[in-house]
């Protein structure tokens, strides 16, 4: 009994004439994601997409599905997926094959239904009769079942399609959102902490393909450090795809700052110096915004003043998804991604490290650029430029589910 997994679509499938683009970059996210477990074959049809596992046994088959459904469920763009049985399109192989197929999934329920989609119009059944005769032949099966049409325990779908008919009980959510791809790239400034990681998942998932930066300040914040900000790049990986990363060198920019500028203004001054870099580095890598993580009022630096200071200095729109949330709200997506566990690590940031004492809570755009003119920061900024360290993050093998 050969199963496959059909892939639908959600949002996507209204896209009209960006269709056909955003199913081919969901199919090429699909194909990256499962390259690594096995040999699959892809076709799409009807706002579906098919993957069929070339196994040699159907045992062989069933584990690859069963390693690709956790897959799947993290990239963007798919509203649902389902393993399903393939079927001749003949009404006797169908019941015969989906009487055992459905045993697990029946014997568990106590109500069901039966649903058929006809996409090809000249199989000889209509979809009601279709309904009518295997529901009755199932109810004869599994005499402990009643039809409940409104609320049943399960579902099962009939799909007479091009080549096959498809029938399947479990219907699993997706991911949702977009292809990560079809809205474009965006840099995110990446600290360790819980905010940046769960603001790139959020960007990703409306379709943004993501690359990241993050300030360093060595010796004043650790090597672990960094790492704790590279595995985070490497668990953001199965839902915003490969990603690349900077490392940007910070420490001279924030002795400058220390020595030359008013300490009331360190944070903020350090935000734009931050953002001007961003910024830069996301034009070499043909990026058209910038992500961050903050909340609004959450620290000092996230007063709308002081979001004012930053972007005065942005050539791009910056994206901050997580401006309207509670703490609770952003660390129950943390979680949900396992990006928690990293994020609490205890090391220290390059923020944490210069951290004024009474930091300006509604700071004036002029008088930070005052504050900033203490310093020419220009070459600052093009060696910090010329000194970043690019890597890329790819899928892992070895990936935890
Ligand atoms: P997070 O949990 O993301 O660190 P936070 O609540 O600690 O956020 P801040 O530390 O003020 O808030 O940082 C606000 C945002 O600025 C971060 O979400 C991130 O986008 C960016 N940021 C802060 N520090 C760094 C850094 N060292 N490198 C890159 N980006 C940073
Ligand atoms: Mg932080």
């Amino acid at each position: 009994m050969r199963e496959i997994i059909l892939v639908k679509y959600g949002e996507m499938a209204l896209k009209g004439l960006n269709r056909s683009s955003f199913e081919d970059v969901l199919l090429r996210n699909i194909r990256y994601r499962l390259k690594k477990i096995g040999k699959f074959s892809y076709s799409k049809a009807q706002s579906t997409i098919y993957i069929v596992p070339e196994a040699e046994s159907d045992e062989a088959a069933g584990a690859l599905l069963a390693e690709a459904m956790p897959r799947l469920k993290k990239v963007f763009g798919i509203a649902a997926l389902c393993r399903a049985l393939t079927c001749e399109k003949d009404f006797a192989d169908i019941t015969e094959k989906a009487i055992p197929y459905l045993a697990d999934a029946l014997n568990a329920a106590k109500t069901f239904k039966v649903e058929a989609k006809r996409a090809d119009k000249t199989f000889p059944m209509k979809s009601p009769q279709i309904c009518a005769e295997l529901g009755g032949i199932l109810l004869e099966k599994y005499p402990h079942l009643k039809v409940n049409v409104t609320e049943p325990d399960v579902t099962v779908t009939v799909e007479i399609r091009d080549a096959n008919a498809y029938v399947h009980a479990l219907r699993e959510k997706g991911a949702g959102g977009l292809p990560v791809g079809t809205a474009g790239n965006a840099m995110l400034l990446l600290s360790g902490g819980i905010d940046s990681p769960v603001a790139a998942y959020m960007m990703a998932k409306r379709g943004l393909r993501v690359t990241a930066c993050h300030f360093a300040s060595l010796p004043y914040t650790s090597e672990r450090a960094l790492m704790k900000v590279e595995q985070l790049c490497e668990k953001l990986t199965p839902w915003c795809g490969s990603m690349a990363f900077y490392c940007v060198p910070f420490t001279e920019i924030q002795e400058e700052l220390q020595r030359n500028c008013p300490e009331e203004y360190f944070t903020i001054l350090m935000r734009r110096l931050m953002m001007e870099i961003a910024c830069r580095l996301a034009e070499i890598e043909g990026c058209g915004a910038i992500i961050t993580g903050e909340s609004l009022g959450q620290v000092a630096s996230q007063t709308l003043n002081a979001l004012q200071c930053t972007d005065a200095v942005a050539t791009m729109p910056v994206l901050r998804p997580l401006i309207g949330m509670d703490k609770v709200e952003i660390v129950e997506i943390s979680r949900k991604i396992d990006t928690f566990d990293i994020s609490i690590q205890p090391y220290e940031d390059c923020c944490t490290v210069f951290t004024p004492r009474h930091p300006k809570l509604r700071p004036h755009l002029s008088d930070v650029e005052e504050a900033q003119a203490e310093v020419d920061f220009a070459p600052l900024i093009e060696k910090a430029i010329a000194g970043a360290d690019k890597k890329v993050f790819a899928q892992h093998i070895s990936e935890t589910l």
